[in-house]
């Protein structure tokens, strides 16, 4: 069974690449796949942040990096995917992934959404926490893979 994680990965954290290495374990094959999101101000070209996943999953071989643009489902169709796999952090991502699943159920009845509870220690972080943090000076190697802290280090200095 496919699974595609679907997510704007800016950047990749510890958080998400948590999230990878537990799905292959319950699929046979997860596609990570970077949303090109034109109305969405990125820190990383969609380029960059395929690279930075490539990079931090190649020791997973049942992973594959992809990006789409449009509506989830459609890219879910057109890989012959049927599982949305998503991670739960706090009760207000519940709120909005719960709406997310009902929508994109709403879309195609044949896609299903699996949550994964966060790792009780990645439950603070996100994208936007590194990119703050990183802003600031603060250090940021406990939270996301080496290659990205070089890479956010780089863009901030
Ligand atoms: P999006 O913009 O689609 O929310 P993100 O890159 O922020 O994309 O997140 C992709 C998915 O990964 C979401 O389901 C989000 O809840 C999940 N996620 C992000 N950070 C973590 C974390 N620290 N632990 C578990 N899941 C996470």
């Amino acid at each position: 069974m496919v699974a595609i994680y679907p997510g704007s990965f800016d950047p990749i954290t510890y958080g998400h690449l948590d999230i990878i290495e537990r799905g292959v374990k319950l699929f046979d094959r997860v596609i990570v796949a970077v949303l090109c999101n034109p109305n969405k101000q990125s820190l990383f070209s969609q380029e960059k942040r395929i690279e930075q996943i490539r990079h931090c999953t190649a020791h997973l071989d049942n992973v594959e990096v992809d990006s789409f643009t449009g509506l989830t489902v459609e890219y879910a169709k057109q890989r012959k995917a049927r599982v949305l796999l998503r991670g739960l952090r706090v009760l207000s991502d519940f709120e909005k992934e719960l709406q997310m699943a009902h929508t994109n159920q709403s879309l195609w009845s044949g896609v299903e959404t699996v949550f994964l509870a966060t790792t009780k220690e990645y439950s603070f972080l996100s994208s936007s926490v590194v990119k703050e943090i990183a802003q600031f000076g603060g250090a940021i190697s406990h939270l996301v893979p080496e290659n990205v802290a070089k890479d956010i280090l780089m863009h901030y200095s």
